[in-house]
């Protein structure tokens, strides 16, 4: 396949990424110190955004009421080639990189447990490579770098999505970490509605006058055992999970106000929204039966991720260019004393690649980068950084995501990502070719935000807890900072 050419552009721009690796990890190991929770990514966004625009790219800061989120575009034209990536971490995640047992580097703290720290090095090392490249050989085209807030919360895309970020865009790629190198094509990922219900009763002494109170902390049980009990009318493929995010204050006051948040994800966008419809009817019913009022808040929503087969073939061709990191018996140990340390399949470090994907499996995860995948023709693609058989969202996940195996495969996931940019950027067929798949693929399904209409993002999400906690995670944060040369 022609796309899979090592052209010299390509050669231009790993010359350039791996001239370029310790500052491509200080990006990652920086950002993994910041730890930062979803909206509230301040320091996280402000170093990426500000190497772009020493770069020369034009950045635009705080889009869609996002205050964490940036675009910093170069160039001028079609085609318009678009990456994206998320960069927040977890709460009470805090996990010390390359030490195989739980170890917080902050107790309690915010912490990276699913490698999008990675996922920024890798984005901006590629973004400056493909800028110098598109510089020095006169290309022409438009190259965006868009920086998505809380995807943790499945947050800000759709919002990017509703508000026209992408209406331009000929291709999106988005990078993220896995295992290995990868790139499969199809339904990819779930649908996800992120919701709140909030109760509203009346107080009262639980010791000496309940039955003069509305307790609103009851209809939240309700309601959560109302949607337990419709489980067992749920397809297999689809998941509602829930926290209780106010549940009152104290046991002698009867909760005037209490707060239940639920993900509904279906594999389809309609499927998720006939749930969220019947959970509002749960709650109708909770309310009915505690005499409370009740009111609910979408905090997003969004479609299953979709991979296009033409970009996932032209990625394919540059995963084999590039193949897997080499690893050292050094890294290959950590991987395996993690493994065993987590209970997890010990197998090491992957050494190979794996087969191409093609029409890959659908799963239950689901990513705010969904409604991109709708737009316009893209993939989301997987590089090397965390080790296998290691869950996202666990201590263990934590613990490589700062040390030379996340900085190895970050050089290689950007090295994909430059290449496959750059193959776009310079054969307009290959886009052409792409957006005839894409139509054929969405076979007739019109594109719609799930997001209600003037739906503004919460950006005060996270606020608290990482102002609790940022102080003492200050401490330890990398004085270094990164210099591209
Ligand atoms: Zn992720």
């Amino acid at each position: 396949m022609a796309a899979s050419e090592l052209t010299p552009e390509k050669c231009a721009a790993f010359d350039c990424i791996e001239r370029n690796a310790e500052a491509i990890a200080l990006v990652g190991d920086s950002i993994f110190y910041f730890g930062e929770l979803g909206n509230q990514e301040y320091e996280s966004a402000a170093l990426m955004s500000g190497l772009l625009e020493r770069e020369g790219f034009t950045v635009e800061r705080g889009m869609s009421g996002f205050p964490t989120s940036f675009l910093a575009t170069y160039g001028a034209g079609k085609p318009v080639i678009a990456l994206h990536t998320e960069f927040d971490g977890n709460p009470d995640n805090s996990q010390k990189p390359g030490v195989p047992e739980p170890s917080a580097i902050v107790d309690g703290a915010p912490g990276h447990c699913e490698g999008h720290n990675v996922n920024a090095a890798v984005m901006t090392g590629a973004a400056i490579a493909i800028r110098r490249v598109m510089e020095e050989r006169k290309l022409p085209g438009t190259l965006k770098v868009l920086g998505a807030p809380a995807e943790e919360q499945v947050l800000s895309r759709p919002y990017f999505v509703r508000d026209g970020y992408f209406d331009d865009v000929d291709i999106a790629l988005h990078p993220h970490i896995g295992a290995d190198l990868r790139v499969g094509y199809g339904l990819l990922q779930s649908a996800l509605i992120s919701a709140t219900f909030t109760f509203h009763g009346e107080s009262a002494h639980a010791g000496t006058a309940p039955w003069n109170a509305r307790d609103a902390l009851d209809a939240v049980m309700l309601m959560d055992a109302g949607l337990n009990q419709y489980r067992e009318h749920l397809r297999p493929t689809t998941r509602l999970h829930r926290v209780i995010v106010e549940g009152g204050h104290q046991p002698n006051v009867i909760p005037k106000r209490a707060k239940i948040w639920w993900y509904f994800r279906d594999p389809g966008a309609e499927g998720a929204e006939k749930l969220f419809e019947h959970a509002k009817r749960v709650a109708q019913g909770a309310a009915m039966m505690t005499n409370t009022e009740w009111e609910h808040m979408v905090l997003s929503a969004v479609w299953p991720t979709r991979g296009n087969q033409t970009v996932a073939e032209v990625v394919r061709g540059n995963i084999e260019n590039v193949g897997m990191p080499r690893w050292s018996n050094e890294e290959n140990d950590l991987a395996v004393a993690l493994q065993e340390k987590a209970g997890a399949g010990v197998s090491g470090l992957r050494h190979d690649l794996p087969p191409f994907e093609g029409p890959a499996e659908q799963r239950a995860s689901a990513n705010d980068g969904g409604d991109v995948s709708w737009k316009v023709p893209m993939v989301k693609f997987y590089y090397p950084g965390n080790v296998p058989n290691i869950g996202f969202h666990h201590w263990a996940a934590g613990v490589a995501l700062a040390t030379s195996i996340a900085h190895k495969g970050a050089v290689a996931g950007a090295k994909v990502l430059a290449a496959s940019a750059l193959d776009f950027l310079m054969n307009p067929q290959l886009v052409a070719e792409a957006w005839t798949t894409f139509r054929q693929e969405l076979g007739g399904v019109e594109y719609h935000p799930l997001l209600p209409l003037g739906q503004d993002p919460p950006a005060d999400l996270n606020r608290d807890l990482m102002e609790a906690f940022r102080p003492a995670m200050r401490e330890h944060y990398i004085k270094d900072k990164p210099e591209f040369v």
